[in-house]
């Protein structure tokens, strides 16, 4: 039986003092659910949250990874870096990466090997534009994203990885993918995995993200193959971001 897990991704928001009442109003309404939650924090704030989140379940986790180990990368943040800070999770290959930063198949496939290497589970972020969807191209896009990491990283890898399926036009937008729609993707991501391995596919967490919010959460988490979600607005608001961690 797959673990659920909801994540937040706070994105280039808040302040130092609000990101630690934020972690503080997570932690103090969490109850005794067995899903996992976390949250990914703006690398400049993972030093205090690890101290905030470090007697509590919530796991930390930062938005992006370097592509390489150490070196002449200036402003790149390594995988053993975060591990110095109790970081379990790193998003790799987040559409507003792709977008407004270069980030390429392969340089997320980089990223994703170097957190691994740390023993950092890489949350893959993949999906399609609008335009993609409207050409038919979701499953293309959603195979070359999948592809360029196993490729590099093998299937075997997805033991300790999550992919989160994250529609383009959903994110940030209040559009939000229906329940069946979201479906649709998720099952086509577990069949693709379960086609080069069906134990890992059956084990492996997907996460839906794109305007999931506490009043459509419970329709998406009911789906046989969401696993709980990505979010990015709604967790950054204590309530809300509990909302929809109790509707798991
Ligand atoms: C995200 O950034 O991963 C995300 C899902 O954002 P939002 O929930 O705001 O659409």
């Amino acid at each position: 039986m797959r673990q659920s897990l909801v994540v937040g991704n706070w994105k280039m928001n808040g302040t130092r003092a609000s990101a630690q009442s934020l972690a503080k109003g997570i932690i103090a309404g969490l109850n005794d659910s067995e899903a996992g939650i976390a949250i990914c924090v703006p690398y400049i704030y993972i030093a205090d949250i690890a101290e905030v989140v470090k007697d509590s379940r919530l796991a930390l986790g930062s938005q992006n990874v370097a592509d390489k180990a150490s070196g002449a990368f200036t402003g790149e943040i390594s995988a053993t870096m975060l591990t110095e800070f109790s970081c379990q999770y790193a998003l790799v290959g987040h559409s507003e990466r792709r977008t407004f930063y270069g980030d390429t198949n392969e340089s997320v496939a980089a990223r994703y090997c170097q957190a691994q290497e740390q023993k950092i589970i890489p949350i893959l972020c993949v999906g399609e534009t609008l335009e993609q969807r409207e050409q038919d191209q979701t499953f293309a896009v959603i195979n070359e994203q999948l592809d360029a990491v196993i490729d590099v990283a093998g299937i075997a890898s997805f033991a300790n990885a999550v992919i989160a399926y994250e529609p383009v036009w959903a994110i940030g937008t209040g559009k939000t993918a229906s329940d069946e729609q979201a479906q649709e993707v998720h099952q086509y991501i577990r069949q693709y995995i379960a086609a080069k391995d069906q134990a890992i596919a059956e084990n492996l967490q997907i996460l839906y993200g794109g305007s999931a919010k506490p009043d459509n959460a419970k329709g998406l988490f009911a789906m046989p193959d969401i696993d709980g979600g990505l979010i990015g607005g709604a967790s950054l608001d204590a309530e809300s971001f509990l909302k929809i961690y109790q509707s798991i």
